[in-house]
């Protein structure tokens, strides 16, 4: 008999169905289960290979696309990275146009992914770039994440499903930050159409406009100044965020979510990215708000890798530039001295 060979057909197929993994002490002294999705185990490392592609696929299946097409997108971060990677292996063209403010190691990261990178000097909207491009060049299919319905039902088919298959149905809380919105409404959606009483708790940023906009619907301009975390809330509201099946906002800042993802690496040996301590620190908040009991079953969104994170988070430079080893944690930045 002929062994069979197992292997996937390309990288694609491995796309989705990450792993739930259990925390064990960094929510020890909170009541409840705790498990996270771990979504730097796509093939991409974040959640955004679900988007990336099911908005390529779903532009096929409406015979947008032909093999040779354009992928257009505003972004240098988890986005980029993704629609790159799909494009390859559907053979499309992939175009994004990112800001100036952009690290080199970023943009270097997908140029090496195939992708064309422009580069948009700060008085340049990368944003209307990319419309323009998206204008200008035939067969070409813009993204545009944060005001795609597309972006929504990714994670409805994908994201809440699989949170729904895996817990059994016994979910009682759904943690996860809102950028996009996109992860948490098409998880929400799905959950609670299966039971409503699921708690679907959002996660923000100081300077961010999400959490007011939520409670008073209000775009409050006053809410905007600049914070760190990258991915987290927004200075807009994006129509990929649908703000009545999100029960509760939270702010987190960022000295303490960057505190909680170091954490997450030395307790529970998961190296995840800066949003997923985001996260870790808004479970932590919404414990003091009483939201939780022994028989929570919540479920927080990893949404991606600490590898994206060396020359922030995990830089002790970075965190002491921060200021963020001055109050918190003195004890860890004497240890650093001490290497030095
Ligand atoms: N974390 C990171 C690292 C991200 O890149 C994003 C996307 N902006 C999010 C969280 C938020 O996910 P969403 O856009 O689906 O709300």
């Amino acid at each position: 008999m002929k062994e069979e060979i197992k292997a996937y057909n390309n990288v694609l197929e491995l796309i989705g169905n990450t792993p739930l993994i259990k925390l064990n002490k960094v929510t020890e002294n909170i009541e409840g289960n705790f498990y996270a999705k771990v979504e730097a185990f796509n093939p991409g490392h974040s959640t955004k290979d679900r988007i990336a592609l099911y908005i390529i696929e779903e532009a096929e299946r409406q015979g947008i696309l032909s093999p040779g097409d354009t992928i257009i997108e505003t972004t240098s971060g988890n986005t980029g990275f993704s629609i790159a990677m799909v494009s390859i292996i559907k053979g499309y063209n992939c175009i994004l146009a990112v800001s100036s403010k952009s690290s080199k190691d970023k943009i270097d990261m997908l140029r090496s992914m195939g992708a064309k990178v422009y580069v948009c000097p700060a008085h340049v909207s990368a944003d209307d770039v990319a419309k323009r491009l998206h204008e200008e060049t035939k067969g070409s299919v813009y993204i545009n994440q944060y005001f795609n319905q597309l972006n929504i039902d990714a994670h409805y088919q994908t994201t809440g499903p699989e949170i729904w298959e895996q817990t059994n149905g016994k979910i009682t809380h759904l943690v996860a930050c809102s950028g996009t919105g996109g992860t948490i409404s098409g998880a929400a959606k799905f959950l609670k159409e299966k039971n409503p009483n699921i708690r679907i708790l959002g996660v923000d940023a100081f300077g961010s406009v999400l959490k007011k906009y939520h409670e008073t619907k209000e775009f409050d301009s006053n809410e905007i100044y600049p914070y760190r975390i990258e991915g987290l809330g927004k200075n807009l509201i994006p129509t990929a965020t649908d703000f009545d099946s999100i029960d509760k906002f939270i702010k987190v800042t960022d000295e303490e979510s960057a505190h909680a993802t170091r954490e997450i690496a030395k307790k529970e040996g998961l190296f995840v990215g800066y949003t997923s301590g985001a996260v870790l620190q808004a479970i932590k908040q919404y414990a003091e708000e009483g939201e939780f009991n022994k028989d929570s079953n919540v479920i927080a969104i990893f949404p991606d890798h600490g590898s994206r994170y060396m020359s922030k988070v995990f830089s002790d430079d970075w965190m002491n530039e921060q200021g963020f080893f001055d109050s918190v944690n003195a004890e860890e930045a004497q240890k650093i001295e001490f290497i030095k």
